[in-house]
């Protein structure tokens, strides 16, 4: 929409401490960025020969059709993912600590050096052999986030079994459709997991599933709890016992370039869940290239992403990345509000965090509480702070730039998506003028352009569909088993194009605003407007938690605007709240954007990942509360029984 925000006008310059020594400065990026979009083959050839280690070069750096939904990076090179992430560091960083863990109760933790997670991948390879598990095949892993997660994962990679990880909330329904969708051979779980102070049943849940998966033929229990679960002596297997009779060593499988690494399937916020297939070369220099860059990771730092295992920002910036940079990576079992809402901060101070990447579901959350949670943490260890899966208003990151990080980290707003396997548009650290919600430029080799409905390139800042014109390493090569689906998902609508479901805008002066999901978008009068800007300026207010506005269908204008508000821990909202919240809107984008209709919710419908799930609320926004279509993907369903109890169009 429009570009009079104030907000819009708030710059924040790169510090000069942080380009001194980052990775990547403004000259840097502006030379290298047009370097990789005028030579693509000679950029990231470099980049492949300088971050990964190969066992045989490739014989072309790059292919692609997007006619046919064919993509394919290193072809002909081999490499092994555990190598990359593992053996090439004994030598220097074997003592180095490669993995930090944090119990759900703030009394748990452990450590793990390269050496000793190389050692425990390699005997989980041998157990995974043992098994039966061969090259190719797959292997769900459905896991809280214990410590030997992050093993498990890479001794997929070491035999070349394809992993598809499942979040450990998910249902014993959403899980067997997800194991036979992948006709997965073994399925790795645990007895039960903590969470939030709860015991969360995981083998039990497994258990049920499974009873309609007939392509499972063992499943390998790791003793988490140790609490007595069920038992299948047929099928299932402890984790502690194998691997105490696995050998110690594993020579890894070496797999082409273009050979699967693992399917994952989207959280789910627009429908029907995709496995979304991610190949091996491509993928892990992309993941450790923009983990490095957009990081700024130094060596010796200390990072942490709160993300779970169960989605991509798990895989790419939890595992995959900072392993192969050899870095110390931090997983956390508990939720930002166990035992209280200082936790994230209690765990930066202990574990002297450097660098942390969190959402803004989180960053919202926290802030309602009300800032005494941050009171008695100091957070000095903190360089630099990251946020990703939603647009992030203006009002969580100014909270997050001045209260978390106290003015003294820059925040990269980073938009990508599972499909795209890594970060495509993201400040730098050392390189990039930040704007409040603006994820500003993207990364190298990445290039970008906004269409209109009708497919004609947008250039005059105003708002339209994201896509991007060409393939970059880390991108996805297919949904299993159905590649046309593939296609006609994201390569039918605007020819030669990659479509990536997204609205956003780019201003004068190249900053990409992500204006939320294009399924999203709402017409008032004529006027298309993306939901991010709404819900940002209602944010805006100080009494204001959360907020997510939709469309419904209006007599006179087309679509109305419905906004449902969660207000701030022990706020009622009233009729004089609902004026100065239109008023908001009103002066900030104009009166075509204020909302019609305002309903207080005690908490809005959310992905288990912690998505606002609007297809939902338009259903309620237009009375047809019998059609919410598919909901297995949502955090928790008595949220949407409630709004549909208060809702006001009826
Ligand atoms: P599904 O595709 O099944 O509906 P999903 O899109 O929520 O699920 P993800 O791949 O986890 O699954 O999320 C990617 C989406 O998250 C992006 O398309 C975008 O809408 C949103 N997103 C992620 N990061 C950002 C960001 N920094 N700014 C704005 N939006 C973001
Ligand atoms: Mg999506």
């Amino acid at each position: 929409m429009s570009s009079h925000h104030t907000y819009e006008h708030k710059t924040y310059p790169v510090k000069a401490e942080i380009a001194q020594n980052a990775h990547i400065n403004n000259e840097q990026y502006l030379a290298l960025y047009q370097q990789s979009i005028e030579h693509p083959e000679t950029f990231w050839a470099e980049q492949a020969e300088t971050i990964l280690d190969w066992q045989k070069p490739w014989e072309k750096v790059m292919d692609y059709d997007y006619t046919q939904g064919k993509i394919s990076w290193f072809e002909g090179g081999k490499l092994n993912v555990s190598v990359n992430c593992l053996d090439r560091h004994l030598a220097t960083r074997g003592e180095q600590m490669a993995l930090l863990w944090e119990g759900d109760d703030p009394a748990q933790d452990k450590k793990m050096t390269y050496r000793e997670l190389y050692q425990e991948v390699c005997q989980f390879a041998n157990v995974l052999k043992a098994q039966g598990v061969k090259k190719g095949d797959r292997v769900c892993i459905y896991l809280p986030m214990i410590i030997e997660a992050a093993a498990i994962i890479l001794a997929c990679t070491r035999i070349g079994a394809v992993h598809s990880i499942v979040f450990g909330g998910f249902s014993a329904e959403a899980l067997k459709d997800r194991i036979n969708d992948s006709d997965c051979k073994l399925v790795v779980c645990a007895d039960e997991g903590y969470r939030g102070g709860k015991i969360i049943p995981i083998k039990a849940t497994v258990d049920k599933a499974i009873a309609s998966c007939p392509c499972v033929q063992s499943v390998i229990v790791i003793k988490n709890t140790a609490n007595p679960v069920a038992w299948n002596a047929e099928r299932d297997v402890w984790y502690q016992q194998a691997m105490a009779e696995a050998a110690i060593t594993c020579e890894p499988e070496w797999m082409d370039a273009e050979e699967p690494l693992f399917i994952l399937y989207t959280s789910g916020s627009t429908g029907k869940p995709k496995g979304l297939l991610h190949t091996t070369g491509g993928y892990l220099l992309y993941a450790a290239m923009t983990h490095k860059y957009i990081f700024d990771y130094q060596d010796g730092e200390i990072y942490w992403c709160t993300a779970d295992i169960g989605w991509i920002t798990g895989h790419t910036y939890m595992i995959y990345g900072p392993l192969c940079n050899g870095a110390t990576t931090l997983l956390f079992e508990g939720v930002p509000t166990y035992p209280d809402a200082s936790r994230f901060w209690q765990v930066v101070d202990k574990h002297k965090v450097n660098i942390m990447y969190t959402a803004p579901t989180a960053l919202r959350a926290l802030m309602a509480q009300g800032d005494q949670y941050l009171e008695n943490t100091d957070r000095s260890s903190l360089r630099v702070l990251g946020s990703v899966g939603e647009p992030i208003n203006p009002e969580a990151w100014e909270w997050y730039y001045q209260q978390v990080g106290k003015e003294n980290c820059p925040i990269v707003d980073t938009w990508w998506q599972t499909e795209t396997g890594g970060i495509l548009i993201t400040p730098l650290p050392g390189a990039t003028e930040l704007k409040p919600s603006s994820a500003t430029r993207p990364f190298f080799g990445v290039k970008p352009a906004i269409l209109s409905n009708e497919g004609q390139v947008i250039d005059d800042g105003s708002e339209g569909v994201l896509v991007l014109e060409r393939p970059w390493p880390g991108q996805a090569r297919s949904i299993y088993g159905d590649h046309q689906r593939f296609i006609d998902t994201y390569f039918k609508s605007y020819p030669g194009y990659y479509f990536t479901g997204d609205g956003a805008r780019c201003d004068e002066r190249g900053y990409y605003w992500i204006t939320g999901r294009v399924d999203d978008v709402i017409n008032v009068s004529g006027h298309r407007m993306g939901t991010a800007e709404v819900e940002s300026a209602l944010d805006e207010h100080p009494l204001i938690a959360e907020s997510a506005v939709v469309g419904y269908p209006h007599d006179i204008k087309g679509q109305g605007i419905y906004a449902f508000v969660t207000l701030h821990i022990g706020i009622e909202g009233n009729d004089a709240l609902r004026k100065e919240l239109v008023d908001l809107v009103r002066a900030d984008i104009g009166p075509i954007a204020s909302p019609d209709l305002i309903q207080w919710a005690q908490q809005l419908p959310k992905t288990r990942s912690g998505k606002i799930m609007r297809r939902i609320l338009r259903k309620v926004a237009a009375n047809e509360i019998d059609s919410l279509g598919d909901t297995s993907t949502l955090a928790d369903p008595e949220v949407v029984e409630d709004i549909i109890k208060n809702r006001l169009n009826k």
